[in-house]
This record gives C-alpha cells, structure tokens and sequence, in this order.
C-alpha cells in the first residue's frame, strides 16, 4: 500500500511522515528554488506497514515556477498513491487552501483519511471537529508530535486498506450483523441430551424451512430456517443431499461429523440434559468448540423434567461460570425439545451471542481502558526486570482477536493474560465469547 501525506505547508506533514516513517530522515532544506524530490519511506503504525509518500514542500506552487513543475512532479507521485492522509491543523481551523487542496485530494477517487493535527491535550477531540466541514468523513484527532491518536490513525488507516482490498469492512467495522445474512449455527452435544428432538423441533412446523441447501460441499448440508427476522443456516456435515433426508441425517451425526460441522458454524447451540448437566464429555465439547473459537449458547434440554427450576437454573449458571472459564458469562438457557418451550428464546440468544461475537472494538477505545487496566495491576517483574505492555489493537473479529506489544511476549505469566482477556471480556460486555490475545514483541509500536 502506498500512502501519500498530503495537506498545506505548516500542518505537520513531515512530522507525522517522521513518526510514521520511524526514523529521521534528512531534514528538508526549504529554501525555495532548493530541488527537492518526493521523499518516499517505508512506514509503519503497529501492525500495519506500507510506503509514505510527503508532499511536504510542493504545496500550492504556481505552475509556473520551479515549484509548480516539483508540484507536477509530485501530481505524478500521488497518483500512485492507494491512500491519502490528508492533514489539516487543528489548532488553525480549516482554511480556503485547505478545501482547495481537500477537493483535489477528493477528485481523485482514493479513500482519504482526514488528520487533524495538532490536536494534543484534552481539548484535541474538540479542535479536529471543524475539519468535518472538509467533507472528507471523520477527522482523526492527531499530534504528530507528541504521539496523540495513532491508536485511531492506525484504524482508520486498517479501514481504507481493507476497502481497497475489497473487503467487507462496513459490517466488520461495527460489529453487529448484516440483517440479510443467515447465521450457520451447528447443534452439537453428547448422546441423548436430545439434539435430534431439538432439531426436529426447531425446524419442525412453526418454523420456515427454506432449505436444505445442497452443496455447501461435499460432506456438509445445511437446513435454511428463518426465527423471527432472522435467517439461520443449521449446517450438518452428514452428507445427504434430499430433502426428506436431511432430518434423519442430522440425526444421525457422529463426533467426527460434529467436529466437521464445527468448521462451518459460526453459533453452536451445545445441548446438557438438565437433569445430568455438565457431565465430563459435555466440557470435553465446550472446550472443543471454545479452542475453535465459536460462538457458544449451552442449551439445557429437557426442562420439562426438572422439579426444582429456580435452584437448577442457578446451579447451571455457576456452575457455567466455574467449568467454563474459557468462555466465562456464556449464555445458558432452559429448553425442552419435547414441548418446545424455550427455544425462540435460544434462538434469540444465538443470535446475541454472534454479534458479541462479532464485535470491533475501536483501537482508541481499547487503548484507554488497557492504560487503566495495566496501572490498577502492572504487568509483573520477570528476572528482576519489569515486562512492559504497551499498546493493544483488535487484528480481527470472529471471534475477537487482539494482539498487544509487549517488551518480552514469551515471558508475561498465563495469569496476567487472563487477567487481561476478562478485562476485555467484562469492560467491553463479552460473555460467553472466545476471546484471543496473542502478544508480538515491540515496546511501544506508535513509539
Ligand atoms: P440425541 O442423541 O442427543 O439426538 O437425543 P435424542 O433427541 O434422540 O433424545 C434422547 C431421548 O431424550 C429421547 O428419548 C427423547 O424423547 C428424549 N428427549 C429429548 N428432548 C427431551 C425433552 O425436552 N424432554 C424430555 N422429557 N425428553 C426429551
């Protein structure tokens, strides 16, 4: 990806090149007249790497002048350019050469991400709300020189990458779920808890079948039914084609059938019998099904046979809450396949438990509460020398990724990342949901 720094003179263009070139580059000789090309770095902000193109001394030339054929030059150079930053000051408000400049940067038909410079300190967000006049979307609250924002910068940078490469960032972005969209979910569990009861029930009459869908491959099919709004995908792995067999066949799946469906869930639905819950193999499959990282409701069948429902219920959630830490919170919900009670509201909260599941946490938003998280409890001292964690950022979602940069990754005790992923879990209101911190070496990548 190239990146070009584009803005008026005096906005910060070189420092921000400086900071996020990662090293200082000769200082530019800006006596006019000077021959100057356009400097061209390798960049980087934490995860991200691409080339920097500044435009810094070309800015509003006259055609004419030795400038304006160096402006020429540079029109060359941004023309290879995948993404602009276009950098105003905050502090100066947005000027006429500014909307010049914003309107050829927009003219050329590249994803900009708006900087507002000079935004440090408290009042920065404030400063960089005049910039939205520029018509360029939301300005990012920077200080190139002090390091203020790059959080936020390195996110909407993510952003215009993944719009050039053509992915689907809008719904990644807000987490949440595309309405159209049907969620694949798989029911899975020990025998005779009764998933093939359930199943039978789920997609029994109440409900719109509009499956199944051949082909998904070669050994999985999928049922389409629709709860509510919702559109669900009940995908299966045993491998029959027709219609009438598809309810026997999803009967009939094995464990390694379930392992396989495993692969095309996004939401499992893990069936206890509520009169012999969490019974060994039953945490054999939650932990299964938490290392691959799925979305997980525990539904407690046969409801209709338990006596005492308030005191199960509440056994059942502590117990979820001690066998389960791993997915700690996850959501648990009595049903009886044999009535059907209860199972629009394990519908609902499948589809509860895949938007958490799908959720994008800003990096500045993660960052503010790592900063406090990590000065309540500092990382620990290993081998009399204090690991240093700076900086999180959330790689992926689906389930939720982070990656923090950390002075020593191999030597963070297993504790202290717990202690971090249930403050994610619980800071940002996860329950139930995988959650994946993988450290990389670096002290402060925004440094
Ligand atoms: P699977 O092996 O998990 O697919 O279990 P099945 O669906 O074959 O059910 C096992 C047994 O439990 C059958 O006798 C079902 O009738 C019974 N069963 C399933 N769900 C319920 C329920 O909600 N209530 C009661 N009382 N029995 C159920």
């Amino acid at each position: 990806m190239k990146v070009a720094i584009a803005g008026r003179a005096n906005v910060g263009k070189s420092t921000l090149f400086n900071r996020l070139a990662g090293k200082r580059l000769a200082i530019v000789d800006d006596t006019p007249g000077v021959t100057r090309d356009v400097r061209e770095a390798p960049g980087r902000l934490a995860d991200l790497s691409f080339d920097l193109i500044d435009t810094a001394g070309f800015e509003g030339a006259d055609a004419q002048s030795l400038e304006g054929r160096m402006w020429n030059h540079m029109a060359a150079a941004l023309a290879e350019a995948d993404v602009f930053l276009f950098v105003v000051d905050a502090r100066a408000g947005v000027t006429p050469l500014d909307e010049v400049l914003a309107q050829d940067v927009r003219r050329r038909g590249k994803p900009v991400v708006l900087v507002a410079n000079k935004a440090e300190g408290r009042s920065g967000d404030l400063m960089s709300l005049d910039a939205y006049s520029l018509g360029l979307g939301d300005p990012i609250a920077l200080s190139a020189e002090h390091g203020d924002g790059l959080p936020d910068l390195r996110d909407a940078l993510a952003d215009a990458f993944a719009l050039i490469e053509g992915h689907d960032s809008a719904e990644e972005e807000d987490g949440g779920l595309d309405p159209g969209r049907a969620i694949s979910m798989a029911i899975i569990g020990r025998p005779n808890v009764g998933k093939s009861t359930l199943l039978n029930r789920i997609i029994g009459e109440e409900r719109m079948l509009t499956g199944p869908e051949a082909g998904l491959t070669r050994d999985a099919i999928a049922v389409e039914f629709t709860a509510g709004e919702q559109r669900f995908r009940l995908v299966d792995t045993a491998g029959l084609r027709r219609r009438a067999k598809v309810v026997e066949a999803l009967e009939k799946a094995s464990t390694g059938d379930t392992i396989r469906a495993l692969k095309y869930a996004e939401a499992v639905a893990v069936v206890l019998d509520a009169t012999q819950p969490f019974e060994k193999q039953d945490l054999q499959i939650i932990d299964l099904i938490v290392r691959e990282g799925r979305a997980v409701v525990i539904a407690l069948n046969k409801w209709d046979l338990v006596e005492d429902r308030d005191r199960t219920i509440k056994a059942a959630r502590e117990a979820a809450s001690r066998l389960v830490p791993q997915a700690s919170g996850v959501r648990v919900v009595p049903v009886s396949a044999l009535s059907g009670r209860g199972i629009d509201k394990l519908l609902e909260t499948v589809v509860e438990a895949v938007e958490r599941w799908s959720v994008r946490i800003s990096t500045g938003r993660l960052n503010r509460w790592l900063e406090g998280a990590l000065s309540r409890h500092p990382p620990p001292a290993v081998g009399g020398r204090r690991i240093k964690l700076r900086y999180m950022t959330q790689a992926k979602s689906r389930p939720p990724t982070f990656v923090a940069f950390c002075s020593r990754p191999d030597d963070l005790p297993a504790a202290y990342k717990r202690y971090l992923v249930n403050g994610i879990r619980e800071k940002f209101d996860l329950p139930g949901v995988p959650i994946r911190l993988h450290l990389r070496k670096g002290d402060n990548p925004y440094a």
